[in-house]
């Protein structure tokens, strides 16, 4: 694993208190930088999260909000910016299904305005909202995004519609956060495929399984293995701007 020595570096990472975001939000603080984790206002997990962090002799501390509010967002991240001081890194991690259960193309009858604007407010616009409100403070310390997309913003077959219309929606705001923010700001993405996060813990082990051996690379994919491209994709990389990083172990090759 490439490492780096990100001390005197701030970041914000959106949805940081579990899964792919708490993932790298340790791995940035692990490499020395000081790191604010967004979490859902009463999420628990949050206090929890920057409480055992700290314990670890980590930087880190709480930024609550809910980036699928208009109002809260932005407050959430200017409180973060000010707490922090600067502000190097925006990981737009946060991220929603809408429904437990995937409402896929064939069950479009099932599928209502109420899900679209749930699923449009947190994946889609809260990209867009905190990225605005990051801006500027990115642009003075010459600074990186990157955003979680998602295979299913791909065209991935069998995904959940909404779901991945707003993906799909992450991965070309990508781009044009690239050339908006350029040259100060370089911003990039990942797609995962089916990682092991709580979106999993309904699965049987069974399916587990057989997802894993969908993928050329056999094995499930793991919050770590998007942590490690995210933080190069941030620290490293600094000729990468506007790109989506495909994080599936083969996935999506495979079923082409
Ligand atoms: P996760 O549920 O562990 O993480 C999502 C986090 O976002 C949670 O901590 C949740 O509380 C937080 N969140 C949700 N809505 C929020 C809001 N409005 N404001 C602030 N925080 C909010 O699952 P994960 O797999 O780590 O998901 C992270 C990202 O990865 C998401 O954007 C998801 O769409 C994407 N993704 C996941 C998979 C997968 O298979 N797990 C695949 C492709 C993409």
């Amino acid at each position: 694993m490439i490492t780096y020595d990100l001390r005197g570096k701030t970041a914000l990472v959106t949805g940081g208190a579990s899964g792919i975001g708490l993932a790298t939000a340790e791995l940035l603080a692990a490499s020395g930088c000081r790191v604010a984790i967004n979490h859902l206002p009463g999420d628990p997990r949050g206090p929890e999260q920057v409480a055992r962090l700290r314990g670890l002799g980590r930087d880190v501390i709480a930024a609550p909000g809910d980036v699928g509010d208009a109002a809260d967002c932005p407050r959430m991240v200017e409180r973060a910016i000010a707490d922090l001081g600067r502000l190097d890194y925006l990981v737009n991690n946060a991220g929603t299904p809408g429904t437990r259960t995937l409402i896929r193309p064939d069950e479009f009858d099932r599928l209502t305005e109420e899900l679209w604007t749930t699923v449009l407010q947190v994946n889609l616009l809260g990209v867009f909202r905190c990225t605005k409100a990051a801006a500027a403070a990115l642009r003075a310390a010459r600074g990186a995004v990157v955003n979680v997309a998602s295979i299913a913003g791909l065209d991935s077959p069998g995904s959940s519609m909404a779901y991945g219309a707003t993906k799909a929606g992450v991965i070309s705001l990508t781009k044009n956060l690239a050339r908006g923010l350029a040259p100060e700001v370089r911003v990039n993405a990942v797609a995962p495929g089916a990682v092991d996060s709580s979106w999993m813990v309904e699965w049987t082990e069974e399916r587990r399984r057989a997802s894993a051996e969908k993928a050329l690379l056999k094995r499930r994919c793991r919050p770590e293995d998007l942590a490690e491209v995210m933080v190069f994709l941030l620290a490293g990389a600094g000729m990468v701007t506007g790109q989506t990083v495909v994080v599936d172990g083969g996935l999506t090759l495979e079923s082409r």
